[in-house]
């Protein structure tokens, strides 16, 4: 199997699966417990919480452990609207993750008034449109670092430097960046951010919320008062010590990963460039993740591609993975102004420290071919 899918998950690196073990069997204490093997538990939580805050470069007391991407963009929203219940409007982009885009979209339908931000033909946001759009009673501005599809990278440092002008709080959704790009919280105006330990070789139902120390917060899950009164349920011990571990060998390796997955992600960009003719990059080529690859690739649909794909070893994706099944066209290309042709016909390849040359120049010979045998298919019906 060739795995060109890591803005979907990522597989767990066995360095993190190793650590994480002796959590699962003989060392299952509560961190909340007083005795010594609940304490046991607890000095890894905060190790774990050391080596994410280091990742970020932030505080360890501003991480909370969450169960998922998801939990942390719910509890940064929520947490906004309860701590200044007048404030009735959010400002977000149309080209969200469903974590956020589901959240306004409910929030709607409860009074508030949201503004969706465009994106332009390269997905990019713009922002003289984010300065207009923030407003005396906005609750919270909610920005993605990465676009999980097209890999596009907002101009997160700008955008945070505009609401912290304005005293507007500012939370960026960087599941799909963290790991990939280096991030320096200690000097950037940002009051959330979202991080999800399985697209950076944790496991999955791990996650983390940064909160900057000096914004208030109100929890989102109330409970047993765990990660200092801030999310309650017991800490899940052995997948928090591998979310702990992962950001550390990200942390330690970002520099040299950075460049050997552009290489991967442009060589194969390239391939499929010079071998397979009518296809175009989706989203801009400069400011996006170095991993990832979002190709439309005209004259093919692409829920028959990832069939096809299937059958013969590749896993890409069509869209994003939680909208997938679905037989609407990607709301991010939408956004971006393309035809729903376009929208269907794109593949989003995206590559990890796992990947190698040779599953590139394996995939090269494969791809090509199944484009071609989709396009003489639609041709032999068309003729038909
Ligand atoms: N935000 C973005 C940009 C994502 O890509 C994802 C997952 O695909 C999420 C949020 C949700 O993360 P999780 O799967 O951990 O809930």
């Amino acid at each position: 199997m060739i795995y060109f899918d890591n803005n979907a998950t990522t597989q767990l690196d066995p360095q993190v699966l190793r650590v994480m073990l002796p959590f699962l069997q003989e060392q299952y204490g509560n961190p909340s417990s007083a005795y010594s093997f609940g304490r046991a538990a607890a000095t890894a939580v905060a190790t774990a919480r050391e080596q994410v805050a280091a990742l970020l470069r932030c505080d360890p007391s501003e991480i909370i452990f969450t169960s998922c991407g998801t939990e942390s963009d719910n509890s940064a929203i929520q947490s906004a609207l309860l701590i200044d219940p007048d404030r009735k409007h959010l400002v977000t982009s149309k080209v969200e993750h469903s974590a956020i885009i589901k959240q306004a979209e409910a929030l709607a339908r409860r009074g508030y008034e949201i503004t969706w931000l465009d994106v332009d033909s390269s997905g990019m946001m713009n922002l003289e449109a984010l300065e207009e759009a923030i407003r005396e009673d906005t609750a919270i501005v909610s920005l993605m670092w990465a676009n999980n599809e097209t890999g596009v990278l907002f101009p997160i440092e700008e955008a945070a430097e505009i609401c912290r002008s304005k005293g507007t709080i500012f939370h960026t959704d960087a599941v799909q960046a963290v790991g990939k790009i280096g991030i320096d919280l200690s000097r950037l105006p940002i009051n959330f951010l979202s991080l999800s330990g399985h697209k950076l070789h944790a496991p999955k139902g791990v996650a983390a919320l940064y909160v900057n120390r000096r914004t208030r917060f109100s929890p989102y899950l109330l409970g047993g008062g765990q990660e200092n009164k801030r999310r309650g349920g017991t800490e899940n011990t052995a997948s928090i010590v591998a979310l702990g571990h992962a950001a550390e060998l990200a942390s330690a390796a970002l520099d040299e990963e950075i460049g050997r997955v552009k290489a991967l992600r442009d060589r194969f960009e390239q391939g499929m460039l010079d071998a397979v003719s009518s296809v175009q990059i989706n989203g801009d080529r400069t400011r996006r993740l170095p991993n990832t690859s979002n190709l439309a690739i005209e004259g093919v649909d692409s829920e028959g591609m990832l069939l096809l794909l299937d059958q013969r070893g590749v896993c890409c994706s069509a869209g994003s993975a939680c909208t997938a099944g679905s037989l609407e066209p990607s709301h991010v290309l939408k956004a971006m102004g393309f035809p729903t042709e376009r929208a269907r016909g794109s593949l989003r390849f995206s590559f990890s420290r796992f990947n190698t040359e040779a599953e590139v120049d394996l995939a090269l010979q494969i791809i090509p071919n199944a484009v071609e045998k989709l396009r003489s298919m639609s041709r032999g019906f068309l003729a038909a």
